[in-house]
């Protein structure tokens, strides 16, 4: 196959964009992209549209391996190497300062794949990165106080790095996730690289109530739509149990009382939690910007990794 044929094979399997590229070791990839619109409405616990394109990217991803294969390419996936400064180097997008690759038609909105490819192929040299214009937006918008230095995210307070690692939730962050069951798309919906990048609706996504009450059919289409390994019910039981602290609606929190003996420790951890915070208080971490700010002040105020941000608005100002 022609370099040019990989990437219209590419193309018209669903892809959006793919370029040929070289990782550090001199191997030839191929690299995808494929977008996706955000969701403009969302359930009672809400998972970012991200998490369902993720699972069909890697789906075409599959599809997309063996018809190369066939072809007389041999290649498999390959996500050894860290995208992102392939998709740079390369010329998918530019950095932005949320960390994220902006590329010029699907803004942040898109998932990167890679295969490696078994043959000797003619691939372009990569060029410069080009940085976004720095409008600062994201970091505003981060609840958490993540997004500090450019490009750089500070993993210990991002709310979407924290859901899916396994372990008990951060304590200081757990006011501010609100409705937020997977992902956080705050430092993504204020980019002017994504504008007019939504769709009407919403995904589909399951109500706190299936979630809490184990409902079977609830957890097999998540696992359909959002892979075995996202969807694991451990996983999204306990991020429901924080979600379900922030809800005024009295039916929600006794569900998570059955999970105080739960065999998980995260679930039992995030159970205990959830019953024991305030019910007529409001917790913080709701999704609307100016909510959003009033959470980001009240946790700043309640904990101290966060009052080291009131200490540098102040040197600021
Ligand atoms: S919001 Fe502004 S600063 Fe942040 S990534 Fe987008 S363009 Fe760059
Ligand atoms: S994903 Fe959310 S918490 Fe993480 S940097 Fe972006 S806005 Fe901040």
């Amino acid at each position: 196959m022609t370099e040019q044929e990989i990437l219209q094979t590419a193309l018209e399997a669903g892809f959006g964009d793919a370029r040929l590229c070289r990782d550090g070791e001199g191997r030839p990839r191929l690299l995808t992209a494929y977008p996706y619109l955000r969701a403009k409405e969302h359930g009672d616990a809400r998972i970012s549209s991200y998490y369902y394109a993720s699972q069909r990217s890697y789906l075409l991803l599959r599809g997309l391996a063996e018809k190369l294969c066939a072809a007389g390419l041999p290649c498999r996936r390959d996500d050894s190497v860290p995208l992102k400064p392939l998709a740079l180097a390369y010329g998918l997008g530019v950095q932005g300062r949320n960390s994220l690759v902006l590329h010029p038609r699907f803004g942040s909105q898109m998932v990167l794949g890679c295969l490696l490819l078994e043959a000797e192929l003619e691939t372009p040299e990569p060029a410069p990165i080009r940085r976004c214009e720095d409008c600062g937006a994201c970091q505003r918008a981060c609840p958490a106080g993540a997004l500090k230095e450019f490009a750089k995210v500070d993993l210990t307070r991002c709310l979407r790095t924290n859901m899916l690692s396994g372990k008990p939730y951060p304590p200081q962050l757990r006011p501010l996730l609100g409705d937020r069951l997977l992902g956080c798309d705050a430092c993504q919906e204020v980019c002017p690289h994504n504008k007019g990048l939504e769709k009407p609706g919403g995904d589909g996504e399951p109500s706190l109530y299936a979630l809490l009450a184990g409902d079977k059919a609830c957890y097999q289409r998540l696992k359909a739509e959002l892979g075995p390994n996202t969807a694991r019910k451990n996983r999204l039981l306990a991020q429901a149990l924080l979600c379900a602290a922030s809800k005024k609606d009295p039916g929600v929190r006794p569900l998570g009382e059955p999970y105080l003996q739960d065999k998980d420790e995260t679930v039992r951890d995030h159970a205990a939690w959830c019953l024991q915070q305030p019910k007529d208080e409001p917790l913080g971490g709701q999704t609307n910007a100016r909510e959003e700010k009033h959470a980001g002040n009240a946790a700043r105020a309640a904990n101290p990794l966060r009052a080291s941000d009131a200490a540098e608005d102040r040197g600021r100002a």
